[in-house]
């Protein structure tokens, strides 16, 4: 292999440029990206609105880096992929030849077909330039509605109050999150969200967006099709002057379609990251497993999963395959965290909103109603199959441990202090927890907490 051509400077390409770098110092590496000339951490966009960081904080790399360990970066947007000749086409015309091609180019927020979609001030958060957007429709305007309760939606809504904006969050089910969530947690978030300040609305569908038109209003932009309400499917018109969609995101794949590279949702790959074109690759957000991977732990993983740790083992991975060492990927137990503005998130192992039927759960929860934590396990053996924490923060390596080792229950819960990252709060809440009985548990369980918190490591 001459050279490889890698689209997408995010986590997973670079990741893999980095790593085929340390592993072949001869291969000519380009990483092409449309965004941004630099690889830059996305999960921080909401830092750089709230101005707690600037975009430059944003880079994990010197500038300097890429020159020094001869991965070139060129920034252009890559319109057509002919696999017959092994070329690209770029937006500007040009036209560069490869010998293996890793197609890296994450995800765009995804939309539905609501009117007034098109109004300006009506965008997702995705990259550099909906930011950009961002500044630009929420400067000086005191209403916003966020639309969808995913993590993005929240994101949405706290960068929008730390400018003191009032905000709608229309969500259409029951509870927040409720694809990923239980109801407990679901429910616990949404009275944080509540506290912050933010009128939540369950069970509440957007039906259609509307903009001002003609004859220009008291601000210039009015005439020109800003967005001035939302109505909902209940028939309630809402004023607003910007709308968050945060309804998730999907893989993207469009400028492939006529490529001859398979696509489902997102580009269709094996355990070896191969698409059905020889000598191309697809990884990170972009990426649809055909058939499904199955973890150390022997957890079933989905067959797109858009997170930046599991985008940076595709990279590392794909990497050892490109440089001769053909290399399945074999995830370890899953792993994700996030923060619901105050309030930290971690997940570990298959956590899923409901219960399946070999599962049983236990679940207890703060009585002020802002922590929480759930452990699912199998009722065959008692194993564990999940942990979710909320508003306590745990030892990763520790839950992993627990979780590929199939551990039961009892001895989780008998040495939880192992995992506990903040021992001052288990003294300081040791009396409460061991008086709660937590809802969903046995009661024959109820002393376990007690044990918990006062056992030593
Ligand atoms: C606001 C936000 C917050 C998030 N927070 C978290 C979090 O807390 N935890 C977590 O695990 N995950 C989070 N995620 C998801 C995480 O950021 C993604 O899973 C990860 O960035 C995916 O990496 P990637 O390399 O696959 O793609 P990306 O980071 O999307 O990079 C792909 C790049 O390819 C470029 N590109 C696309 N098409 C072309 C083309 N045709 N030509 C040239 N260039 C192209 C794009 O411009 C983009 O820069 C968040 C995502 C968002 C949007």
């Amino acid at each position: 292999m001459k050279h490889l051509i890698i689209i997408g400077n995010g986590i997973a390409g670079i990741t893999t440029a980095r790593h085929v770098r340390q592993q072949d110092s001869r291969v000519g590496i380009t990483v092409i990206s449309a965004e941004s000339e630099h690889f830059y951490s996305r999960t921080a966009l909401m830092y750089i609105y709230m101005g707690h960081m600037t975009y430059a904080h944003t880079k994990p790399y010197e500038d300097g880096f890429w020159a020094k360990n001869r991965i070139d970066l060129l920034q252009g947007y890559v319109e057509q992929v002919d696999t017959s000749t092994k070329r690209i086409r770029l937006a500007d015309g040009k036209w560069l030849d490869y010998d293996v091609l890793v197609v890296a180019t994450g995800s765009v927020s995804t939309t539905f077909d609501w009117p007034g979609l098109t109004a300006s001030g009506v965008q997702g958060l995705y990259g550099l330039p909906d930011l950009e957007r961002m500044e630009q429709f929420t400067t000086g305007i005191d209403r916003a509605v966020v639309v969808g309760g995913g993590l993005i939606g929240v994101e949405l809504a706290e960068m929008l109050r730390s400018r003191h904006i009032a905000v709608t969050m229309l969500v259409r089910d029951p509870h927040y999150w409720s694809s990923t969530l239980p109801a407990e947690e679901g429910k616990l978030i949404g009275r944080h969200l509540l506290r912050h300040g933010i009128d939540l609305r369950l069970e509440t569908e957007l039906k259609e967006i509307l903009a001002w038109r003609g004859p220009a209003g008291p601000r210039s932009a009015d005439a020109s099709g800003r967005v001035r309400a939302v109505v909902t499917k209940a028939g309630e018109e809402i004023p607003c002057q910007f709308v968050g969609l945060g309804i998730g995101v999907t893989p993207n794949v469009a400028f492939l379609k006529n490529s001859g590279i398979e696509l489902g949702k997102g580009v269709l790959v094996n355990e070896y990251f191969e698409t059905n074109v020889a000598d191309v690759y697809a990884i990170g957000d972009c990426n649809e497993f055909r058939q499904p991977i199955v973890g150390t732990d022997g957890a079933l993983r989905k067959p797109i999963e858009q997170i930046w740790y599991t985008s940076r083992m595709h990279g590392e991975t794909l990497a050892r395959t490109i440089c001769g060492s053909r290399t399945a990927y074999r995830p370890g137990v899953f792993f994700n965290s996030a923060k619901f503005f105050d309030i930290e998130y971690q997940t570990y192992g298959t956590l899923n909103a409901q219960l399946t039927d070999d599962e049983q759960t236990y679940y207890w929860e703060h009585p002020a109603g802002e922590q929480c934590l759930r452990i699912n396990y199998r009722k065959t053996d008692q194993s564990v199959v999940g942990i979710h924490a909320f508003g306590l923060r745990l030892r990763q390596a520790v839950c992993e441990h627990w979780i590929q080792q199939r551990t039961p229950v009892e001895n989780v819960l008998s040495q939880f202090r192992q995992a506990d990252f903040n021992p001052e709060f288990s003294e300081f809440y040791t009396d409460q927890l061991a008086g709660h009985t937590p809802a969903g548990s046995p009661n024959r369980r109820k002393g376990w907490f007690r044990r918990l918190f006062s056992t030593t490591h």
